[in-house]
């Protein structure tokens, strides 16, 4: 079995970004039938926008709402070392303790497709009004990725985790290899993934073309 890793901040809780003002989202779903689940879809107008509170001089810097940040040296890593499964996208940063660098927002597109039958988890809710969706918590975090429905991107996403940044074998070993600050990598028996999920739709977290692509079949896009 592979040993899949959630790329995670390696960082205090005082070194997150969060979202500046001049983030806009989309006009979400309007839910006929539960008020609770307006604004649940959503979606950043790119580019997103941060501000630090707090100095931060680590290769991967993370925010409040889990982006995953990454600085020109964390790039030209991934892409020197032929990392597939994320495009950067340019984002808007400012500190009042630093002059920043230019940073990216790591834009996963790699799919790993459903969380595994042995996962334990399920779909429990799906609203009839908005198709807001719930499921339930992993009752085996270690068998979260079924490898049959993995497109074997480096870095990828497993429904209905859009937030977790999975990743191969290998990009453990790229980070160690390079030194790469601001990220851990957490072996999937280590998460507790019992609270269950509410992921919102696909398309809130990859790019348009990609969530057709992919969520359409499955009824997530
Ligand atoms: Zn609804």
């Amino acid at each position: 079995m592979t040993k899949f890793v959630r790329l995670y901040s390696g960082r205090s809780t005082s070194q997150l970004g969060e979202w500046d003002d001049d983030c806009s989202l989309t006009d979400g779903v309007v839910c006929p039938l539960v008020a609770d689940h307006c604004g649940t879809q959503d979606k950043l107008i790119p580019p997103l926008g941060v501000i630090f509170r707090k100095k931060v001089d680590t290769d991967f810097r993370w925010t409040w709402n889990s982006d995953c940040i990454l600085t020109a040296k964390a790039i030209e890593v991934l892409r020197d070392e032929h990392v597939t499964g994320f495009e950067a996208r340019p984002i808007r940063a400012a500190s009042p303790r630093q002059a920043l660098p230019p940073l990216w927002e790591m834009v996963v597109t790699g799919w790993g497709g459903m969380a595994s039958e042995a996962s334990g988890i399920q779909l429990t809710y799906r609203c009839p009004g908005c198709g807001h969706l719930k499921y339930s918590g992993a009752l085996q975090a270690d068998a979260l990725v079924d490898e049959s429905r993995w497109d074997g991107s480096d870095v990828f996403m497993v429904w209905p985790m859009p937030r977790f940044f999975l990743a191969a074998p290998r990009v453990t070993t790229i980070i160690r290899k390079h030194k790469l600050t601001g990220v851990r990598a957490v072996p999937l028996h280590k998460l507790n993934l019992r609270d269950g999920f509410t992921p919102g739709r696909l398309s809130q977290w990859m790019p348009e073309e990609r969530a057709r692509e992919l969520g359409e079949p499955l009824d997530i896009e």
